[in-house]
């Protein structure tokens, strides 16, 4: 998750008005992509972070800095790519507070089976985020 956050802040600014967000997947101990917020109407960190990896990542585990959004907005839903993905876990620090989302990424996941954990990190996430959630 600490390596989520360092992506994360190479988002900013060109990510405004999207939160800057991070994504690292990490299989069997190495992290195989990294990803962050690009400018609005391209890849989220979680989008971007898939695109450098094929296949199925049944046997990886994505660490996220805010929740992944379920909303289809200017990009497709991160949540349901995570699940098209077939994502083994998912850690996020933070819930999204955007009435668009709050709980509804977590949900998406948990309703395909995937184990999620939030909170991990989630001071730092907090710090580094707050000032770009919408609330
Ligand atoms: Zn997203």
């Amino acid at each position: 998750m600490e390596q989520a956050l360092i992506e994360g802040r190479k988002a900013l600014p060109q990510c405004l008005p999207n939160p800057p967000v991070g994504c690292v997947p990490v299989q069997a101990g190495s992290i195989i992509a990294r990803g962050y917020t690009n400018a609005p109407g391209k890849h989220h960190a979680e989008v971007m972070a898939l695109s450098q990896v094929e296949g199925e990542l049944s046997d990886v585990t994505a660490f996220v800095t805010l929740e992944p959004c379920s909303f289809h907005g200017r990009t497709p839903s991160c949540a349901l790519a995570l699940v098209e993905r077939k994502i083994g876990a998912v850690y996020v620090a933070l819930v999204d507070c955007d009435p668009r989302n709050q709980g509804r990424g977590i949900d998406i996941l948990k309703a395909a089976g995937i184990p999620v954990t939030v909170g991990l990190m989630s001071a730092q996430a907090e710090q580094d985020l707050s000032p770009y959630l919408i609330h």
